[in-house]
């Protein structure tokens, strides 16, 4: 017997690989890829995957809560399948995202609400500074510094 297979079913299937393999590549990094990496790597795996294809689904999978997108003013999304409250410490001289596990504090959604009357669902926040890999690089530009003034 001849197996009939619908366009739109082949089409549904094609969505739906392309889909679960970008989240297969978020769900496989702690980096917090920008829609740009995880092109990339997608890429390597389905090689004719458009870039709007890309971006479309990571829209898609922050919508259905599978992935959050972290979203700061001046710097290029990023994105993380590590999807339950948690906070994010940005690098300031190198841009990378890392994931900060101290508790989230419930009691400043309270405090702010008392102080607003507001209904707050919850907070963002981020930590900045230098992470330790460029905090590394300042202390060794800082020695050649030192080294040159007193050659
Ligand atoms: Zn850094
Ligand atoms: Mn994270």
């Amino acid at each position: 017997m001849r197996t009939i297979i619908k366009m739109d079913e082949i089409t549904k299937t094609k969505k739906t690989k392309q889909r679960e393999a970008i989240l297969e590549i978020l769900k496989n990094t702690k980096s917090h890829p920008t829609a740009d990496e995880i092109y990339q790597k997608v890429r390597q795996e389905i090689p004719r995957i458009s870039k709007g294809t890309v971006y479309r689904n990571l829209k898609l999978l922050a919508e259905k809560g599978e992935a959050i997108k972290i979203d700061t003013e001046g710097t290029e999304a990023r994105y993380d399948a590590r999807v339950e409250s948690h906070y994010h410490f940005r690098c300031d001289s190198c841009g990378k995202v890392f994931d900060v596990d101290v508790p989230v504090d419930a009691e400043l959604d309270k405090k702010a609400a008392q102080e607003t009357g507001f209904n707050i669902t919850h907070h963002i926040l981020e930590f900045r500074g230098l992470c330790s890999e460029c905090q590394k690089k300042t202390i060794i530009s800082s020695r050649g510094d030192k080294n040159k003034k007193e050659v």
